[in-house]
């Protein structure tokens, strides 16, 4: 199985090394080729998205992506900036399923800013449809009608294929889990949701074995804040999975540790942590990689159906934080604070 390796900018290539280091002890026959995405590309070769990085994420069954983006890049034209990278890489590789899950370890309840009763052992996906909807729905923009007033407008619409394939994304991750699928929509308003439910009622047909709910989104936005271990799998649209899966990571008040993914229909996918490159300690070797090796742990799992793996080192991480080491930033008292490298170490001894 080859694996593409986009490290990236800032803390990027500090955390990359390490859920290599990972994947590398678990004897998998996995093969990792390196390139150049974002501002370093943009400073080696003068594009983000080097034709010849594309072609290696291409060519890979799955993608491992770092993090992009510095302060020195943000005055350059959008279409050179490091955010056209993983732009880019959606829109090429058509990664239209984006995972999000949030999980909140007993040991780390407390930096919620939830009751850690609430969040405590929260384990959430949320999938977000990532190509559709509202943000790119035609017709769109801003005129002037007859009376003078100017308004601004966006069509929201999505075509039957596109809810079908996140339907069974959504399907296919709750197989893997506990078999709970809730789909999220407004459909008691909107005609474009109403659509949305009758055709995930439809693909339920395909999957007995999976309990359907379905609520509306505000619902669902109250809920993920009154009790949001109700939940198992939740699948919604662009906009409202947008809003609904920055609320939920924001249940676990740790940025460093969560993983995401982005699906095409046959499951390869990008896998990457949800922060971004943090420039202000990057090549301090402080960075937690704990969210880019739970990236791997999801790459095993979603694209290469590596089930065991994924949960070997998804127990790794569990037992390195119960056995008290943290990095700086889910630093508590009474615990062990370790760089980098030391946790990618530590999440290796504890593979067992
Ligand atoms: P950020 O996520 O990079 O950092 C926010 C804060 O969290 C910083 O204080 C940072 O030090 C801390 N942090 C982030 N990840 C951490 C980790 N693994 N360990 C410890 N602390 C961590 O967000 P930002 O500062 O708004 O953005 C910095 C750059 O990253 C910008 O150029 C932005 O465009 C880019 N960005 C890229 C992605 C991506 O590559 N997918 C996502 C978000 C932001």
């Amino acid at each position: 199985m080859k694996i593409a390796v986009l490290p990236g900018d800032g803390i990027g290539p500090e955390i990359m090394t390490e859920a290599l280091k990972v994947l590398k002890v678990l004897d998998l026959k996995l093969e990792f080729e390196q390139a150049l995405v974002g501002g370093a590309a943009y400073d080696a070769v003068g594009e983000p998205l080097p034709a010849n990085s594309l072609a290696l994420a291409r060519a890979a069954d799955a993608v491992m992506f770092g993090a992009v983006g510095g302060p020195q890049y943000d005055t350059l034209p959008r279409a050179k900036r490091p955010e056209q990278a993983i732009l880019g890489l959606r829109k090429e590789l058509n990664l239209f399923a984006n995972l999000r899950p949030a999980i909140v370890y007993e040991e780390l309840a407390d930096a919620s800013t939830i009751r850690a009763d609430v969040v405590a052992g929260l384990d959430l996906l949320i999938l977000r449809e990532l190509t559709g909807d509202v943000y790119f729905g035609q017709p769109r923009g801003t005129r002037t009608l007859e009376n003078g007033e100017r308004e601004g407008f966006d069509t929201m619409r999505y075509s039957e294929s596109e809810v079908r394939r996140i339907a069974h994304a959504g399907f296919r991750a709750a197989m893997k889990r506990s078999r709970k699928l809730c789909s999220v929509d407004k459909a008691n308003v909107l005609e474009t949701s109403q659509f949305w439910r009758d055709v995930v009622i439809e693909v339920a047909k395909e999957y007995p074995q999976i309990e359907l709910t379905h609520m509306y989104v505000d619902n669902a936005a109250m809920q993920l804040i009154r009790n949001p271990k109700q939940f198992d799998v939740m699948v919604t649209g662009n906009l409202f999975g947008d809003i609904l899966s920055d609320e939920a990571s924001m249940l676990t008040g740790s940025i460093g540790m969560l993983p995401s993914a982005a699906l095409d229909d046959k499951s390869k996918g990008l896998y990457e942590p949800i922060h971004g490159s943090a420039p202000d300690i990057a090549g301090k070797g402080v960075a937690n990689p704990l969210a880019t090796i739970l990236s791997a742990a999801m790459m095993l799992r979603y694209s290469l159906n590596q089930d065991a793996a994924a949960d070997r080192i998804e127990a790794a991480v569990r037992k390195v934080l119960a056995g008290g080491y943290r990095c700086a930033d889910i630093q508590q008292p009474g615990k062990r604070t370790i760089g980098t490298s030391a946790m990618g170490d530590a999440v290796v001894a504890a593979l067992g």
